[in-house]
C-alpha cells in the first residue's frame, strides 16, 4: 500500500514535469513516505531524517516532505519536533503534492478525505511486469493493536468501473500481473462485492494473465470468495490470510474476530475446493497477556495448517490503540524467544514445502534479474513462491514460461525452463 502511495506521489510530480533525484545531494524536494506499524518503521525514519540536518544546513532551498502514516500520527508535533521538516501530508491527502513547490507556507495536510475512492491520481510505476492497483482504502475492523484504521481513516471501496477501467489501460501498456491492493478486500462493496468484482476483472484485458490480492481479512472470507480463486483462470491460486495469533483468547483481546476453530474452517474448505493452493499469513508474538500456552496454541497452530510461508513480527505498542493501554504487556526477550521459535519452525515447513515441488512442473511468470546474480532469472509461481533459474537468451522479464523445478530451499525454488 505504501509503496504504491509511493508511485503515485512519483507520478503526480513527473506529471508536473519534475524528475526523479537518485541522490540526496542533488534533490531540490527530499519526500520521505512512512510506515507506522511497528516502532521498527518509525525508528528507521527518524534515524534517516537526522541525517538530513546538515544537507538541509549545507542547501537551504532544499525542501523536506513527510509524507504516509507517521506524518498522518504525528501531524504539527513532527514540525515542532524537527524544525527542519517543511512539509507533512497524511495519506489521505497525496494530491497536495500537486502544488508543493509552489507553496511558499509549509504544508500540514491531515483531513480525513471522504472522496478518497473518487480521486485518480497519475501514477509513476516502478515494475514493467506487475501493477499494483487500489481497490478499497482504509479499515473499519480496528484490530486493537492496529494503527491503520487511525491513519489511513474509514473504509471506502472505489468504484468498480474505475478498477476495470485502470486494469484495461494496464493490460494495454502491457501488464502481466495485477495485485488488487486493500486491508480487507473482502469486504468490498460497490457495483461488485469482491468475487462479483474478480470475475468482471478475469475477462479484462489481453495481456493480464494473473491476478492477485491483498489482504484477506478471515472473518469475512467466504464460500464465493473461494469458489471464484477456483474457477476463475487469472486468479492465482495463493491466499494471505493472517491468523495472528492460534489461541481464542488472544483472538478475542485482539478484536479479530473469529475463533482459532472458526478459521480452521475456512482453511479446510480452500484446501478441499482448491488442493494446490498456497496458504500465507501473519502472526504477532507477545500481544499482551499472552501465556506460555496461548503461544504453544500459535506454535501448534502453524504446525497443523502448514502455511507455505508467514510474516511474524513482534508486538509493537502504537500509541492511541487499545492494545497499548492494555494490562500485562510482555517482556521484550520473552517476545523475542517466543518470535525465534515460531520462525524456526516455519522455516522448516516453508522449506519442506518448496522441496516437495522438487519434480514438478510450475508456471512462471519471469519478474526480472536476481539481485545476487545478473546471470539468473526471476519469477514466481502461481502459487507466489520465489523461482531462480538460469538466463536464458529465450527468456525475457514479463514471459510467462514452464519449468521443471530442480531444488526447493527456504526462500525460493530453483529450477530449469522447458523450452
Ligand atoms: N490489513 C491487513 C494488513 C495489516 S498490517 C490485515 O489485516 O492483515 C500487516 C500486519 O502487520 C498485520 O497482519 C499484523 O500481523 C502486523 N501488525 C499490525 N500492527 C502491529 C503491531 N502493533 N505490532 C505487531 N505487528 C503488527
Ligand atoms: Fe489493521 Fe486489522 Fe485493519 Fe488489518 S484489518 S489494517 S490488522 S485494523
Amino acid at each position: 500500500m505504501n509503496v504504491h502511495d509511493s508511485e503515485k506521489i512519483a507520478g503526480i510530480l513527473t506529471a508536473k514535469n519534475y524528475e526523479l533525484a537518485y541522490n540526496p545531494n542533488e534533490a531540490d524536494l527530499i519526500i520521505f513516505n512512512t510506515c507506522s506499524i511497528r516502532q521498527k518503521a518509525e525508528q528507521k525514519f527518524y534515524s534517516q531524517l537526522g541525517k538530513l540536518k546538515i544537507l538541509k544546513k549545507k542547501n537551504p532551498k532544499l525542501k523536506i516532505a513527510v509524507a504516509g502514516c507517521i506524518a498522518q500520527q504525528e501531524g504539527d508535533n513532527l514540525i515542532k519536533k524537527v524544525p527542519y521538516v517543511d512539509h507533512v501530508l497524511g495519506p489521505q491527502n497525496l494530491e497536495f503534492f500537486n502544488n508543493i513547490f509552489e507553496e511558499k507556507e509549509k504544508i500540514l495536510a491531515l483531513e480525513e478525505n471522504p472522496h478518497l475512492q473518487y480521486l485518480e491520481l497519475p501514477i509513476k510505476r516502478i515494475d514493467k511486469v506487475k501493477a499494483f492497483v487500489n481497490i478499497m482504502y482504509g479499515c473499519d475492523n480496528f484490530c486493537s493493536y492496529c494503527i491503520v484504521p487511525f491513519t489511513r481513516g474509514r473504509e471506502r471501496s472505489r468504484p468498480s468501473s474505475a478498477i476495470i477501467k485502470e486494469v484495461k489501460q494496464l493490460s494495454e501498456q502491457g501488464f502481466k500481473e495485477v495485485i488488487l491492493l486493500g486491508q480487507n478486500v473482502n469486504s468490498y462493496k460497490s457495483q461488485y462485492d469482491f468475487p462479483g468484482l474478480l470475475r468482471e476483472l478475469n475477462r479484462v484485458g489481453e495481456n493480464i494473465k494473473r491476478i492477485r490480492f491483498v489482504t484477506s481479512h478471515p472473518k469475512d472470507f467466504s464460500l464465493d470468495l473461494i469458489h471464484a480463486i477456483r474457477d476463475l483462470d487469472k486468479v492465482c491460486e495463493h491466499i494471505h490470510l493472517p491468523l495472528q495469533s492460534g489461541s481464542d483468547k488472544i483472538l478475542e483481546l485482539m478484536n479479530r474476530k473469529y475463533s482459532f476453530k472458526e478459521y480452521m474452517k475456512k482453511i479446510e474448505i480452500l484446501k478441499k475446493e482448491i488442493p494446490n493452493i498456497a496458504i500465507t499469513s501473519d502472526i504477532i508474538s507477545g500481544f499482551p497477556q499472552e501465556t506460555e500456552e496461548d503461544h504453544k496454541q500459535t506454535i501448534n497452530a502453524l504446525r497443523e495448517i502448514e502455511f507455505d510461508g508467514i510474516f511474524a513480527f513482534k508486538f509493537s505498542k502504537r500509541r492511541g490503540t487499545k492494545a497499548s493501554q492494555m494490562e500485562g504487556h510482555i517482556a521484550e526477550e520473552v517476545k523475542s524467544e517466543r518470535l525465534s521459535e515460531i520462525l524456526k519452525i516455519q522455516d522448516e515447513i516453508t522449506e519442506r514445502k518448496n522441496k516437495e515441488l522438487e519434480g514438478t512442473i510450475q508456471e512462471i511468470l519471469i519478474e526480472g534479474f536476481s539481485e545476487k546474480s545478473a546471470d539468473q532469472l526471476t519469477g514466481r509461481t502461481r502459487t507466489n513462491k520465489i523461482f531462480v533459474s538460469q538466463k536464458s537468451n529465450k527468456i525475457l522479464p514479463g514471459d510467462i514460461v514452464k519449468a521443471l523445478i530442480i531444488k526447493g530451499n527456504k526462500h525460493s525454488i530453483f529450477g530449469n525452463f522447458l523450452i
